[in-house]
């Protein structure tokens, strides 16, 4: 049974809540459907984070939605919701689904493995909070009354600190391996713990990753390192031992490397990015795959060179080999993977000293890219530093000085 808990109580700040959201909310009551705030916004506005998006729960089925507002569209076949269109904003509205059923006709079907397949089963509020992941992620907010509604004692494990899976908790990370992700991304974001039975099958489940399809993986890996507790949640993906089964080249380089340099340089560069996000400043996927497959691809390259590859072509070489063993866990969008490869390559231009050469790569687009990638190479500890100050002098000089600088390196 729910727990109706006023507003008196909770402390929600109502200003806090998006208008839009609300407005939503109203009409979908006023026409007499229920309709609630769910998931990551109530649980931010319970702990004072501003939400990211404002995600609405109702009654009212896509096609009921879609009549009530014009601007609506409906996406998803697996998962069908509605979009509320404002301008290039939406609101994204779900009808409340039940948990799948292997026995229901038209139900959530599950394979051989436990692992739902099929999830378009509508269904009434007190069934839709049993197929969320966390009790923290599974509290209803309704912004018009005030009330908030608590099923399953979110409320108590967001005071505690406490990332506990509704249900039990083998049989919903089977369902699901991707909430094995979710666990540790909201124990590192929200600096809770993962309650104890929760996180006793995680380590022997972790396996269940290399099940997911790595399109979906890919995005995992973007909101668990790009979303500004990269290195936090790096650290528990090792803990957990989940860091061999999403990146197993990180994960295998981390173990060969018995000089630390690469551990520190993958370390570095996600305090980095944290530090970046946190500024407002822009990350890159195709850099982030750019240290995370570095060792591999260094390594590899320099095989080439000893076999007597020009160190270009040895590069781009052990650049193709490396994506394409990684591609086989995690997808990469070639839009991303092209840039990792650029920042490679750009490594071997950074041994360039005279003056055109070194002109023209100051001008490169992705300059900027490959020279943070060295100089965060010579931080880790790799012979690279006296490279990552010659570039560091040369690209803010003048021509004059450009001069100077090639001369006494020639
Ligand atoms: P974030 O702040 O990262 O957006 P969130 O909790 O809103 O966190 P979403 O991925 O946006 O996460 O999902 C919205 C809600 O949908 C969750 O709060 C949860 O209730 C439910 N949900 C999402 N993914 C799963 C899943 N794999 N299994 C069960 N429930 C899920
Ligand atoms: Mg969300």
């Amino acid at each position: 049974a729910a727990v109706h808990v006023p507003s008196a109580v909770h402390h929600i700040p109502p200003e806090k809540v998006c208008g839009r959201a609300k407005d939503v909310i109203r009409r979908l009551q006023k026409a007499g459907y229920e309709a609630y705030l769910v998931g990551g916004c109530v649980r931010d506005l319970l702990l004072g984070i501003t939400p990211k998006d404002f995600d609405i729960a109702t009654s009212a089925r896509p096609e009921e939605i879609r009549r009530l507002f014009n601007s609506c569209r409906l996406i998803g076949r697996r998962f069908r919701l509605a979009h509320i269109y404002y301008g290039r904003d939406y609101l994204e509205v779900a009808t409340f689904r039940a948990p799948h059923d292997d026995s229901s006709e038209d139900g959530g079907k599950v394979n051989d493995e436990g692992r739902i397949i099929h999830d378009n089963v509508y269904g009434t509020l007190d069934e839709d909070v049993w197929r969320r992941d966390f009790t923290i992620n599974a509290l209803f907010y309704n912004p018009i009354s005030g009330e908030l509604l608590d099923f399953v004692g979110g409320l108590e494990d967001l005071s505690n600190g406490q990332v506990r899976l509704i249900g039990d908790p083998e049989m919903r990370f089977r369902e699901d391996p991707v909430r094995l992700l979710r666990a540790v991304r909201f124990a590192a974001k929200l600096g809770f713990a993962i309650e104890e039975d929760t996180r006793e099958p995680m380590t022997s489940l972790a396996i269940l990753l290399e099940g997911v399809s790595s399109a979906r993986l890919f995005d995992e890996i973007i909101k668990l390192l790009h979303s500004g507790d990269g290195l936090n949640t790096f650290r528990l993906l090792r803990e957990y031992d989940m860091l061999q089964h999403l990146l197993p080249l990180t994960a295998e380089s981390i173990e060969e490397d018995s000089s630390g340099n690469f551990e520190r340089m993958v370390e570095l560069s996600l305090g980095n990015t944290d530090q970046r996000l946190r500024e407002g400043k822009s990350v890159m996927p195709g850099f982030l795959y750019a240290v995370l497959l570095w060792h591999k691809v260094n390594l590899a390259a320099l095989a080439l060179q000893t076999e007597g590859a020009p160190e270009l072509q040895a590069l781009n070489e052990a650049a193709t080999d490396a994506l394409r063993d990684q591609v086989d866990f995690t997808a990469v969008p070639r839009r991303f993977s092209n840039i990792t490869r650029e920042i490679w390559a750009l490594q071997a231009r950074f041994r360039y000293r005279d003056l055109r050469r070194a002109s023209a790569l100051v001008g490169n687009v992705r300059f900027r890219a490959a020279y943070d990638f060295l100089c965060l190479r010579a931080e880790a500890g790799e012979p690279v530093k006296e490279d990552a100050e010659w570039w560091t002098a040369f690209q803010f000089a003048s021509q004059e000085e450009r001069e100077v600088l090639c001369r006494d390196s020639a």
